[in-house]
């Protein structure tokens, strides 16, 4: 059933080759008495070791990660946000001006601004009229040049997941590499991805502790893939691309798996509430089903609403311009006392 690919023909060849930098902190990794090694300042004024680089493969947050996923920790890359993986897959798989990749609009707009910095072709097929893959016109798009497919499941800014059918059908005849976005999975039902990475080697999952886990400012994105491919990520990145304070951060806050628990119970409920009210709100045409900690809603007049909000200072996100979202609005969940001064705003919209 799985694709007759061989992902490792992707890889460019001058990346394959690569000599990976090895830092003082590769070289040695063990206990020791004094550190001489490394040219840093040997005063650690805070006792806290922010004088010393960090683990440069995030040991720690590795072996947590792994259990909380059920994914080996070999087969996990951490990055400066997603954003970064995303970069690096570029740098692997794509030649600049010569390569293409496919994304499916309306979708994350990270994967574009990629592809332009790295002067790769984007070729857009986009989403059905339910926000759907259209899968015959993805693999009808795709030629030998396409290097990488995005998918985005829970999808930004419509919310929906995609259908598990769509992305199989992908994984097994697009000939390239399939990177799933899942920066939302935790508020979704759906089945994550990773799950797959045995039988799938040409696919990457994407995910993140921006959102649920309540830590955007750390900058931690997470890649699942093949071990194979996972050192080859190891070998591009900066060799200390998180940083000492995120790599505590971090590791502290998957300690408390409880307080995550809540905090999404509590933002799935808010969901519901959202969700809820804004089905009353006069001019609202449609609130869409959402599988995310947002909600895409359709709106009479989205650009002045979203002006008038500002002025009653909240913030949403103007989707109205974007590919099949016309006059959308996106919104984030907030607490419940967020929510409420949502409403009392758009109340006194109405009522003006
Ligand atoms: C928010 C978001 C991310 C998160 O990116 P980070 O760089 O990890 O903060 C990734 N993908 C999608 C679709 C998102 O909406």
């Amino acid at each position: 059933m799985s694709n007759t690919l061989n992902w490792k023909d992707l890889v460019l060849p001058h990346i394959l080759n690569l000599q990976a930098y090895s830092s003082a902190r590769d070289e040695f990794s063990g206990d020791a008495k004094v550190f001489l090694d490394a040219n840093e300042n040997p005063f650690d004024k805070e006792q806290n070791n922010w004088n010393r680089y960090p683990d440069p493969l995030q040991k720690d947050i590795k072996v947590q990660l792994s259990e909380i996923k059920g994914v080996s920790k070999d087969k996990i890359f951490l990055g400066n946000g997603s954003d970064e993986a995303i970069d690096l897959l570029f740098r692997i798989f794509c030649k600049t001006g010569d390569s293409n990749v496919i994304t499916c609009p309306p979708t994350y707009g990270m994967y574009k601004v990629s592809a332009s910095i790295h002067n790769v072709e984007n070729i857009e097929v986009a989403l059905t009229g339910e926000f759907q893959l259209d899968v015959t016109g993805i693999l009808e798009a795709a030629n030998e040049q396409s290097k990488m497919l995005f998918i985005c499941s829970p999808n930004n800014p419509t919310g929906n997941s995609l259908r598990k059918d769509d992305i199989q059908n992908l994984l097994e005849n697009f000939n390239g590499i399939v990177i799933i976005d899942e920066a939302y999975i935790d508020f979704s039902a759906q089945k994550s991805w990773i799950h797959q990475l045995e039988n799938y080697p040409n696919l990457v999952v994407l995910q993140t502790l921006s959102k649920a886990w309540g830590l955007a400012s750390a900058r931690l994105g997470m890649a699942f893939a093949n071990e194979e491919l996972i050192k080859i990520l190891n070998k591009v990145k900066p060799p200390y691309n998180i940083s000492g304070p995120s790599q505590e951060l971090v590791s502290k806050s998957l300690k408390n798996k409880n307080a995550f628990d809540k905090q999404v119970k509590a933002i799935l409920a808010e969901r519901d509430n959202l969700n809820q009210k804004l089905q009353d709100i006069p001019g609202v045409k449609k609130v869409y089903h959402t599988d995310a900690n947002f909600i895409l809603v359709k709106i009479n007049d989205a650009k002045s609403i979203y002006q008038n909000l500002i002025e009653q200072g909240i913030v949403v996100r103007d989707r109205s311009n974007v590919k099949l979202c016309d006059d959308c609005l996106r919104i984030t969940v907030g607490t419940e006392n967020e929510n409420r001064e949502l409403f009392m705003a758009l109340t006194k919209i109405e009522q003006n």
